[in-house]
């Protein structure tokens, strides 16, 4: 089908024939070779070049995302992915030789990294570009057809993103679904080869048992609560400054941000000071004028994250607007554990401290919850390191500094347990759009195989312990 045709169809069928359409194209092979997914990933890139001021004005209107956080988190986070699959794919593709044993030579045994098929990837609102290109990145480059959804929260930029994907990929190998619930159910319901997921955990287990229906292997990248330990001795105005900005870049919405502080030893107080200094310095007096600092998806997370306002001591913020979905950067001291921010994934711009005495208590409090995505110390001690990366699970730990480890290529991104299963991310994303087929070559002859027919003599016996 040419491209043009294909467009065509793509706007008026329906998703069980989006996914038969697409299945089939794969059948024909023409995904499979190495040129025709460097072409992708560089219609990617000429994508991100050419619409890149597009896609900021849309993430503006749905997030209120200031455009250089945008180029930063989104559209140039994507094009430095895209670069780094387009520079290693071929040494990330090459067929890997193993070790075999003697008894079954001469022989020759490796892994070729094959094609899955036709993937579903699903987007969440709050990086509605980076956390659907990426993983279309990785997909494309591994030689699949894909099915892409977008979160219809974020709206402008999904309608922004539909029409470009036709327009910059091979529409015959990559749909672009649109729609919520309902559509992501009839979605799920398509048998296909692997899907990936980004969202919250309810919609994690939604996933998974549509998944489970057909065997379907998933990615699921999902969220909680990532604490950010401060110990004493830390530069504390240093540590605040980083776990605010990590805090309430678009608003607090952001997987990996800080969801709460805990204070060790005393921190606290000073801690306190230092975050609402931290948030002046970075959103000024009155953040609801600041051209830097963005807005709640919608009025559902509104009213979601305005219950929080009255919990704990106010520190700093507080002030919020419905009508512009407003929630200023907002510290809250003295929270307890029955507080509903601290019962839930904040995900949104309000940060609770929980003040403790010891790092062994903060230990035991990270432990009591879910596998957090990321956990961050502000520690100048190598032993707390150690006893925190041993004692602690989480998707990926930050020293000093919160929300970074997303932007080191060679780092796989993704969670553990209640936080995520599977990761992606440059060599990680071949990994995991991509089957690990295993092959052994034998010639038939000499027949070296002889040796473990029976019938088994001691002579045979002997050769073979000795191969062993
Ligand atoms: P969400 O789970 O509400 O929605 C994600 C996707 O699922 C959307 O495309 C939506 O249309 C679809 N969906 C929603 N309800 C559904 C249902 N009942 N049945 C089928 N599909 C449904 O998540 P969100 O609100 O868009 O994003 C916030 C969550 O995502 C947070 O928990 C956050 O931590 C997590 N998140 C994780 C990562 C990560 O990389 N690990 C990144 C961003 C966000």
């Amino acid at each position: 089908m040419a491209s043009t045709s294909g467009e065509a169809a793509a706007e008026a069928e329906t998703i069980p024939e989006t996914a038969a359409r697409l299945r089939a194209h794969f059948a024909t092979g023409r995904t499979k070779p190495i040129p025709w997914r460097l072409e992708q990933l560089k219609g990617l890139d000429r994508m991100l070049r050419e619409a890149g001021d597009e896609l900021a004005d849309a993430l503006r209107a749905d997030l209120g995302k200031a455009a250089p956080e945008s180029f930063l988190s989104e559209i140039d986070f994507v094009a430095a992915e895209v670069r780094s699959l387009r520079k290693h794919l071929r040494s990330w593709l090459r067929p890997k030789r193993v070790y075999t044993p003697p008894h079954l030579q001469p022989a020759r045994a490796y892994i070729l990294r094959e094609p899955l098929g036709l993937v579903t990837v699903i987007g969440p609102f709050n990086y509605p570009v980076q956390l659907l290109l990426a993983p279309l990145a990785g997909a494309l480059a591994c030689g699949n057809a894909v099915m892409v959804k977008p979160s219809e929260a974020a709206n402008t930029t999904a309608v922004v993103l539909g029409r470009l994907i036709r327009q910059y990929l091979d529409p015959d190998a990559v749909a672009v679904v649109q729609g919520g619930p309902a559509q992501t159910a009839a979605l799920l319901e398509e048998r296909v080869d692997h899907i990936f997921f980004t969202g919250s955990p309810r919609v994690g287990k939604i996933v998974a048992k549509a998944a489970a229906e057909h065997l379907t292997p998933v990615t699921l990248e999902l969220g909680g609560k990532s604490p950010a330990i401060v110990e004493p001795g830390a530069d504390l105005a240093a540590a605040a400054r980083r776990i605010a900005w990590a805090k309430f870049m678009n608003a607090g919405q952001t997987c990996i941000a800080p969801d709460y502080v805990i204070a060790v030893g005393g921190t606290g107080p000073e801690l306190e000071r230092e975050l609402a200094e931290a948030v002046r310095e970075m959103y000024g007096h009155a953040p609801a004028e600041s051209p830097d600092y963005g807005r709640i998806i919608d009025e559902r997370s509104f009213e979601r994250l305005a219950r929080f306002l009255g919990e704990g001591r106010l520190v700093c913020g507080g002030g919020h607007n419905r009508d512009e979905r407003y929630i200023a950067p907002t510290v809250l001291a003295d929270v307890s554990e029955k507080d509903a921010v601290m019962g839930e994934e904040v995900f949104g711009p309000v940060l609770p401290i929980v003040a403790l005495e010891t790092l062994d208590e903060a230990i035991a409090f990270v432990n009591e919850r879910e596998k957090p995505l990321a956990l961050y110390a502000f520690t100048g001690s190598d032993l707390s390191r150690r006893k925190l990366l041993t004692r602690t699970s989480s998707g990926a730990v930050g020293f000093n500094v919160a929300m970074a480890h997303i932007d080191v290529p060679g780092l796989p991104f993704g969670g553990v347990g209640h936080s995520g299963l599977g990761a992606y991310h440059g060599k990680a994303s071949i990994e995991t759009f991509s089957h690990a087929k295993s092959v052994l070559e034998k010639p038939l002859a000499p027949d070296t195989l002889r040796v473990v027919y029976p019938p088994f003599t001691a002579v045979k016996e002997q050769v073979l312990r000795r191969l062993r």
